[in-house]
This record gives structure tokens, C-alpha cells and sequence, in this order.
């Protein structure tokens, strides 16, 4: 009977489907020594961002044939280890996209009609009808930089909402966006002709601070920009100076430059809202993200 060794908490129904595929250990919090022990004899390692698959846990294992990381970013692997010693890795990119495309539609809405605001004030024991005056999405112009699996279940939802979309990828191909009704364009262009702009591109050195000080004053000064991406994307210095002078109209954003955010001068602000990287935080998503490496794992030990 392979072994199946699982390090980080996955969804039940996950577990489950695992153990028609060997015998299945859980065991999370583990040393670095601990779980060098336990991977000697494994045939898979399923995790989620908690475990580091470095290569000295690579290196460790004898009979690992697959490493499933149960989400999306690989990043806790070491993915030259693990090809070196011929072990498969796989994952579950599209399970949480779904998840974080209704996150970023629910900070749109909730910056446009200021819910949390409001909703703070009504605690406080405060009628305040004044205060909290918003805007539609209707007929407004919605941005979204990065046209991959998030960016356009957005674009599908958006349509609903009476939005009109428009988006900067380069490297999706035209028809693409243009099957979508959506118009491709300059990030720069994007930015003077959306009132919304949402951010579902990776972090890398060139997308790093892509939204600055220049694009931020191309603005209109009702824009509201949502980044449940990466944080690192926005220059948060420029942001802050733009929502505190009134050059835009407020921010929404799941995840920062520094996580979890320490004395970051946005959170004293009235138009900035956020969560702290949600994102992927639904039953659903997580329960995807289980089951899809899951069935992978089962697949690959079979053979
Ligand atoms: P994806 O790979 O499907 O799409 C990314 C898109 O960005 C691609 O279409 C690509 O062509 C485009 N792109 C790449 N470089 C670009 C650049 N320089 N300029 C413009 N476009 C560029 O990825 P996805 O699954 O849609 O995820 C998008 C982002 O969301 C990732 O950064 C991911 O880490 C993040 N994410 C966040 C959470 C969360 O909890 N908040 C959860 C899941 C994913």
C-alpha cells in the first residue's frame, strides 16, 4: 500500500478520497526534522502553503512520486528538487478562481456604497443617511488588468452588473477578449477610462508597482481600484497619497505590500477598505483545492 503523507489541514472529502489510494497519515506542525522522518517512506506528499518542500525534504524521501500542493502557488516547493529526483508536482490552479473573482466584485460594491462604513457607524448606534452616499456599477467602466482564469469570471459577472469591460494582458490572444466583448488596451489608456480597475496579474519584476504614481494620476476622481492579486502590484505610498487628496475615490484590497500589514497609513483611511488575503477562503474553494489534487495523487500512484 503506497503512503500518503499529508502535512497542512485539507478538506475532508479530500482526505477521503486519498485513502482509496493507499494508507494516509495526517500529521501537521511539523519540525523540519520530524517531517524529514516521516517523508523517508512516502509515496506522496499532499500540502497547502504551510509545509516548505525544500530540497533538504526532497532529498530525504525515497519513494516520493508526488508532491500535490492543494491550491495554487507553488512557490513552497522546490520545483528543481523535485524534478531532479523525477517526483511529479501538481496542483489546483482553478479551484479558488471562482472565490477570488466574488471577493473582488464584493470590495467593488462594498467601496461603492461604502457597506462597511456604513455598516460601522450603524454599530456606533449612528442614522447616518448622509454620509454614505455611493454609486452604481451600472453603465460605469470596469478595468481589469491581467484577462487569465480570475480576471475573466469577473468579466462574465460584470457583464451582468451592466458594466462595460475593458482590459490590459498582453499575452492573452485577441480573440479572447474579443469572444468576450471585451477591448484590449494600454494599461495606461485603461486607467484614464475605467471607473473600476481590478488587478489578476502575477507578481513578478515587471509587474511590480505597474500601478504607480503615473498610472494612479491618469485616474478619474471617483476610480475605485481592487487588488485581491498580490500585494507589491500597487505602489501603496502613491495609493494612499491619491485616496488621501481626493485624486481617487477609494481602494479595496485583499492583499498588501507587507502581509499582515504593519502601521500601513490605508488602513486609517475613511475610502480604504480590506480583508486580509481571503481570497481563496471559501468552503468551496478550499474544498476544490482538496479533492482536485486529490485526484491526481490517486491517478499518479495508480500508475
Ligand atoms: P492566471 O495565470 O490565470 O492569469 C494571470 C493573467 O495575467 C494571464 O492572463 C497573464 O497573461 C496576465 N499577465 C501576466 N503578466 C502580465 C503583465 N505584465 N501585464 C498584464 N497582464 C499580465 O492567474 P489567475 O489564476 O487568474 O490568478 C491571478 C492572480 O491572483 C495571481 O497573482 C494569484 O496569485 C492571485 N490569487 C490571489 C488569491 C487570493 O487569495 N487573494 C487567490 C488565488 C490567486
Amino acid at each position: 500500500m503506497p503512503k500518503i503523507l499529508i502535512t497542512d489541514s485539507i478538506h475532508d472529502d479530500a482526505v477521503e478520497l486519498l485513502k482509496q489510494a493507499g494508507t494516509v497519515e495526517v500529521a501537521t506542525d511539523l519540525t523540519v526534522e520530524e517531517l524529514k522522518e516521516k517523508i523517508k517512506d512516502a509515496d506522496a506528499l499532499v500540502i497547502r502553503s504551510g509545509t516548505k518542500a525544500t530540497k533538504e525534504i526532497i532529498d530525504a524521501a525515497d519513494n516520493l512520486k508526488v508532491i500535490a500542493r492543494a491550491g495554487v502557488g507553488v512557490d513552497n516547493v522546490d520545483l528543481t528538487a523535485a524534478t531532479e529526483k523525477g517526483i511529479i508536482v501538481v496542483n489546483s490552479p482553478d479551484a479558488s478562481s471562482i472565490s477570488v473573482a466574488e471577493l473582488a466584485l464584493g470590495l467593488m460594491l462594498s467601496s461603492a456604497r461604502n457597506i462597511p462604513q456604513a455598516t460601522a457607524s450603524l454599530k456606533r448606534g449612528e442614522w447616518d443617511r448622509k454620509s454614505f452616499k455611493g454609486m452604481e456599477l451600472y453603465g460605469k467602466t470596469l478595468g481589469i488588468i491581467g484577462l487569465g482564469r480570475i480576471g475573466q469570471q469577473i468579466a462574465k459577472r460584470a457583464e451582468a452588473f451592466g458594466m462595460t469591460v475593458v482590459a490590459y494582458d498582453p499575452y492573452i490572444p485577441v480573440e479572447v477578449a474579443k469572444n468576450m466583448g471585451i477591448e484590449l488596451m494600454e494599461v495606461n489608456d485603461l486607467c484614464k477610462v475605467s471607473d473600476f480597475i481590478t488587478l489578476h496579474v502575477p507578481l513578478t519584476p515587471k509587474t511590480k508597482h505597474m500601478i504607480g504614481k503615473e498610472q494612479i494620476s491618469l485616474m478619474k476622481p471617483n476610480t475605485i481600484i481592487v487588488n485581491c492579486a498580490r500585494g507589491g502590484l500597487i505602489d501603496e505610498e502613491a495609493l494612499y497619497d491619491a485616496i488621501n487628496n481626493k485624486k481617487i475615490g477609494g481602494a479595496g484590497l485583499d492583499v498588501f505590500e507587507e502581509e499582515p500589514p504593519k502601521d500601513n497609513p490605508l488602513l486609517t483611511l475613511d475610502k480604504f477598505i480590506g480583508t486580509p488575503h481571503q481570497g481563496a477562503s471559501t468552503v468551496e474553494a478550499q474544498k476544490s483545492a482538496g479533492t482536485v489534487v486529490a485526484e491526481q495523487v490517486v491517478k499518479i500512484l495508480a500508475g
